[in-house]
């Protein structure tokens, strides 16, 4: 069985060298564990911080042992009360084909019900993402004016789609192709999109958002952070849920230059973590799967096949290659 394993921790831009695919026995599950025979595996921004070895809120990877992330698979086997061989469960040890996994740590999916790979995204982790730190962390209310960055990622195109569908009066998303800012435009339903890559962001928030903007749910970090903040309306808000303009920096980022605007505008700035958030779940899923079933809420993955190809789709992710949920099929 193939695993992916850190050999050393990057600094910028990871590099090949910094892993290895290694072949490894068939892993014996022990008492109270199943094994599962991966089928889809995540690969998510967070996992960056895990190469590095400052402490956050989760443990670093460590090295030469197998990386972790979402994955889902068939049990093959099991020495665990209540998952059977032949179950689908999501659980936690994916970069790697064969995983024994403590049967409390894994959750049983039905394949019938939802495609399995939509367990790791849109009716998953990126999901309820979106979800909670819309609703939640932005207190979204019907009317609001949403400016999402990265939106034609997995968690940004469900945030534009959620406030759309939420009663939002005006969806703006920033993503950086032209080819996905049509795709946010005629099949997400966005009001208004824009390549940041084609001028300042400022410039063409204010052109898109006239009437300036009641939520930022900013996905990105630097130059779209500053912007959102010079577009704020009075009461505004901004939940922070990532910032993937700055996870290969060396050097810390400038901070936004106009915060003195949030005195103005009364406006607030909130950080929050999915995993806080769990308690939404039930919630999630009984307003979202039928929106999900009946396609009002459309979704895209992006698939790469064979677990060699991990790596590469995990740095296609960092580098915009995928549209909607990353996803590596085994
Ligand atoms: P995405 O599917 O959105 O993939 C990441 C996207 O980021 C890329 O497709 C790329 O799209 C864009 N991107 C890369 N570099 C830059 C850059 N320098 N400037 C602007 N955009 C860039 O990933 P996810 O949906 O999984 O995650 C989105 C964000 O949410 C990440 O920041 C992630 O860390 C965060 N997150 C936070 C969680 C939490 O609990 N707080 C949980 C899950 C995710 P493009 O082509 O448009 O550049």
């Amino acid at each position: 069985s193939r695993e992916w394993h850190l050999l050393s921790r990057p600094v910028g831009w990871p590099a090949p060298e910094n892993f290895a695919l290694v072949e490894a026995p068939l892993p014996e599950p022990g008492e109270g564990q199943v094994l599962v025979r991966n089928e889809y595996l995540s690969v998510d921004p967070y996992m960056r911080g895990r190469m590095s070895a400052a402490k956050s809120y989760v443990a670093p990877y460590e090295l030469n042992r197998p990386m972790q992330g979402g994955a889902v698979g068939e049990v093959v086997a099991s020495r665990a009360v209540g998952i059977s061989v032949g179950d689908h469960v999501l659980h936690f040890g994916g970069w790697r084909e064969y995983a024994a996994v403590d049967a409390r740590h894994a959750v049983t999916v039905d394949p019938e019900a939802a495609p399995l790979s939509t367990y790791l995204g849109v009716l998953g982790m990126t999901g309820l993402t979106a979800y909670a730190g819309l609703l939640r962390t932005a207190s979204f209310k019907e009317g609001d004016i949403v400016f999402v960055s990265g939106a034609a990622g997995a968690v940004g195109s469900q945030v534009g789609q959620l406030a759309k569908l939420k009663g939002a009066s005006r969806v703006i998303g920033s993503a950086g192709s032209d080819e996905k800012v049509k795709l946010l435009l005629e099949e997400y339903g966005f009001d208004a999109a824009f390549n940041y890559k084609e001028g300042p962001v400022s410039e063409q928030l204010r052109a898109a958002a006239p009437d300036g903007i009641d939520v930022y749910f900013d996905n990105v970090g630097g130059d779209h952070l500053e912007a959102a903040i010079g577009s704020l309306n009075r009461g505004g808000r901004i939940a922070i849920c990532g910032m993937i303009s700055v996870y290969n920096n060396t050097e810390p980022a400038p901070g936004p230059r106009n915060l003195a605007r949030l005195i103005q505008t009364r406006g607030r700035i909130e950080g929050f973590l999915v995993g806080d958030h769990y308690d939404l779940q039930p919630q999630f899923v009984r307003e979202v799967g039928p929106w999900v079933r009946s396609g009002e809420l459309k979704y895209r993955e992006t698939v790469v096949e064979g677990v060699e190809h991990t790596l590469d789709a995990f740095l296609g992710v960092l580098r915009g290659e995928n549209t909607g949920k990353m996803i590596v099929k085994l």
